[in-house]
């Protein structure tokens, strides 16, 4: 067992190894599926505590790795040093400059609330659970990637600990090259202990969904397809096929039944949103309409993603495009008379304002993507080694024609070769990561990417 003890001196909060009171629950991820043993974790109360305990870990030849929420939790953790920073919750807004300095223990749902205040929203993901550093450190493709690009796109500058212990800014002024790595290129370069991000001037939104019962699941879909060659750049939009399990808790309308539901999302007036929501409003009869004016505060209503921590399958990938064979062939997999272990078929459409790179360039994997396809499989883990992901890995050979060779690391949800590892960025970009991590921890002091 590591001995602690002075690393218990230094640092403000919990030092925490096997059997100790806290342990478990302090390892704990919002990804239900796997029980972390590290050696040790800490619980980080502050940034001086990342620094006392990276040199720690280094100084004890530990491995390190980080979780905010554990929105990413894709393996079990049974060794080294675990960092939390659930802590690390300061979150000031400077309305005069737009510029939200975000803790690395927030969630997304801490900074929408706040900024709302100020008439102002972050550039979030689907869910306000997701923690806001860890998303952005992927990239982040929201219900507003066309209208806003990436929520790395965002950001301006992050504080962060070196695998030497070192508190350092990285920006576009200050180590550009790891500000560079760091907008996209995810994990193993550092401990991020806080991130400056801008704001955008959003009070409210044309968003929300539209869900279409099994009867009309072909023809909303295809009209989707349509809709998608013309559609307002300013206006992002997914389907996605569902499953709802027939269970108690699962609110009458929509429990055991298969749906389309088309979420929506307009950052513009109210009248003009309804205009260009309405060949989808028209595609067939709308079984739930839950597609209106609403706050910016309220986006995580747009995909309607679960909010408490669960067990759960899920995999992604990039598309090249999205045409009617391609719809044909989901159907053809998904449909509403195929019998899947999923719970969700989700097709994100984008490559508008996300297309873009920022001025300087940045690491991010996707950009130049056309929509992306996530399959969740129905939360049984009995199914998670086997039927479920031959199942996906059978959706995805079908779907070939249309994936992308690059796919991101928020998506890709987790690596189990090299190969996927590598994938989740252009191989140039991979290879320019690969050159600044070896500068930054030329040691491997941070783990990351495939165990
Ligand atoms: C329900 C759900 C909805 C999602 N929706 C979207 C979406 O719409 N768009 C999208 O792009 N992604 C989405 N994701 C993926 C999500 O963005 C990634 O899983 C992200 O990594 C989660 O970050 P976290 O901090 O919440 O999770 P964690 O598991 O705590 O962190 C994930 C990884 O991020 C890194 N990390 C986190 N914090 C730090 C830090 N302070 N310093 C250094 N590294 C750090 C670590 O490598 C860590 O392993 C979703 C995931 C789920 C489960």
């Amino acid at each position: 067992m590591v001995d602690v003890s002075a690393l218990r001196a230094r640092v403000s909060g919990p030092v925490l190894v096997a059997g100790d009171d806290c342990y478990a629950e302090e390892s704990l991820g919002w990804i239900l599926n796997f029980t972390h043993t590290p050696d040790v974790v800490v619980g980080a109360a502050s940034a001086h505590d990342v620094v006392e305990t990276v040199k720690f870990a280094a100084a004890n030849d530990l491995p390190v790795r980080v979780q905010a929420s554990g929105h990413g939790s894709h393996v079990a953790i049974t060794d080294g040093v675990l960092i939390t920073t659930k802590r690390l919750d300061t979150l000031e807004i400077d309305p005069s400059t737009h510029i939200a300095t975000i803790g690395a223990g927030l969630n997304w749902d801490a900074v929408i609330a706040e900024a709302g205040k100020h008439g102002l929203a972050p550039i979030t993901g689907s869910s306000g659970t997701v923690g806001a550093i860890g998303f952005m450190l992927g990239g982040g493709m929201g219900p507003l990637v066309n209208s806003h690009g990436f929520g790395s796109d965002w950001v301006r500058e992050f504080e962060v600990v070196l695998a030497n212990g070192e508190l350092v800014t990285a920006s576009v002024d200050e180590r550009p090259d790891l500000f560079w790595a760091l907008r996209g290129g995810k994990g193993g370069l550092g401990v991020v202990t806080s991130a400056k991000v801008e704001l955008a001037e959003l009070s409210s939104l044309y968003g929300g969904s539209l869900t279409f019962d099994a009867e009309n699941i072909d023809a909303a879909l295809h009209t989707w397809v349509d809709y998608l060659h013309t559609a307002d750049p300013g206006v992002t939009t997914s389907a996605v096929v569902l499953r709802v399990p027939d269970l108690p808790f699962v609110p009458e309308p929509i429990r055991g039944r298969t749906l389309l539901s088309i979420r929506f999302a307009y950052p513009g007036d109210a009248a003009t949103g309804e205009k260009l929501a309405a060949p989808l409003r028209s595609a067939a009869p709308v079984y739930i309409d839950a597609l209106g004016e609403i706050a910016a505060s309220a986006i995580g209503t747009v995909h309607n993603d679960p909010a408490d921590p669960t067990v759960g399958w899920v995999s992604g990938r990039m598309l090249t495009g999205i045409d009617q064979d391609f719809a044909n062939t989901v159907l053809g997999f998904a449909g509403a008379d195929k019998q899947v272990p999923f719970v969700a078929v989700e097709i994100r459409a984008f490559g508008a304002a996300q297309a873009t790179d920022v001025p300087g360039g940045s690491a991010v994997g996707g950009r130049g993507a056309k929509g992306s396809l996530n399959v969740v499989g129905v939360p049984n883990p009995e199914l998670f080694a086997a039927v479920i992901p031959g199942a996906a890995a059978t959706f995805f050979a079908a779907v070939a024609p249309w994936i992308s060779p690059t796919n991101n690391v928020n998506f890709a949800s987790g690596f189990t070769t090299a190969a996927e590892y590598h994938g989740a960025w252009p191989p140039a970009i991979f290879e320019r990561l690969t050159e600044v991590k070896k500068k930054y921890d030329p040691n491997g002091v941070f783990v990351y990417g495939v165990n």
